[in-house]
């Protein structure tokens, strides 16, 4: 058992940027070896993820378009995959959106479409994408998600709001299909990221306040890179983890166990 991802097919979907958690988990998939198929959301957002995929050395020219807002654009895009590869191994789901307005006050003031929004773009579309995935049985040999969540899932975090209701409902969707799937040889796991600063981090009202905190307090006394959140997944989807699933796994500087 080792951590070589070689010889295998991995989708990498919300990089929007350089900055994005998704391209440190792409470049940590490549340095392990992995083949890799990108997504992206919005058509403005092609551009930019297909210069940052030439940045690296093999091949990994599907890069498709999936707004996880549409079932057909799922559809397609995993039937697009399907044809061109035939297996995939694993997913890494980074992706995640809520109306800026609501991303700070009081959580009280949420609206039903701003609830509603959150959670179709960043909780519902795991298990659209899981049950493509499986209609489609692209992964026949096994293989592994994982999705990327926060603290302000379990906690109230202060001014993440709807998006810490979208992460519990997420969390929750990664015990349930994690449970569903295991019978096909399926894992499904949440890594934890602690705040990074990125183009989506951007929308939390008073989100350097945060960093400082975890720099002042996290037990290793240094914020997240998405350098670290990509070598977590590597493990997580390759055979040294076969035995983990449901589980959410805090890569934030162990801010997580502080209670002061
Ligand atoms: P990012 O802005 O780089 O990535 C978010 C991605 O979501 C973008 O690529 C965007 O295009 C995509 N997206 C939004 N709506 C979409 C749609 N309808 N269809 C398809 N794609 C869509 O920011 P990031 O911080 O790298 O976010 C990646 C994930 O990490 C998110 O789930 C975020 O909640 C999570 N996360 C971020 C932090 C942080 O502090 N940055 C911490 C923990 C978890």
């Amino acid at each position: 058992m080792n951590f070589s991802l070689q010889g295998k097919t991995y989708v990498v979907m919300g990089v929007a940027n350089k900055r994005s958690i998704a391209w440190g988990i792409a470049r940590s998939l490549h340095a392990a070896g992995a083949r890799l198929i990108f997504t992206y959301g919005r058509e403005r957002t092609e551009k930019s993820v297909k210069q940052l995929a030439e940045t690296l050395e093999t091949d990994n020219s599907i890069i498709l378009q999936c707004d996880v807002t549409s079932d057909e654009q799922i559809h397609t895009c995993f039937s697009k995959i399907k044809e061109e590869v035939g297996t995939i191994h694993g997913i890494a789901h980074c992706v995640a959106f809520a109306n800026k307005e609501e991303l700070s006050g009081e959580y009280l003031n949420v609206t039903r479409e701003g609830f509603l929004l959150a959670q179709n773009i960043s909780a519902y579309s795991l298990s659209a994408i899981a049950k493509e995935v499986k209609n489609l049985e692209l992964m026949a040999e096994g293989g592994s998600f994982i999705t990327l969540s926060y603290l302000g899932g379990e906690r109230v975090m202060t001014n993440y709001n709807v998006m810490g209701v979208a992460k519990a409902s997420l969390e929750a969707s990664v015990k349930y299909l994690a449970s569903n799937l295991g019978k096909y040889g399926i894992r499904v796991n949440s890594i934890s990221a602690g705040p990074i600063r990125t183009l989506s981090a951007k929308g939390v009202s008073d989100f350097n306040t945060i960093l400082k905190e975890v720099e002042e307090k996290s037990p290793l006394r240094r914020c997240t890179t998405p350098e670290e959140v990509g070598d977590t997944a590597v493990f997580l989807f390759s055979d040294m983890a076969r035995g983990i699933t449901g589980e959410n796994i805090h890569v934030d500087s162990g801010y997580h166990v502080i209670g002061y």
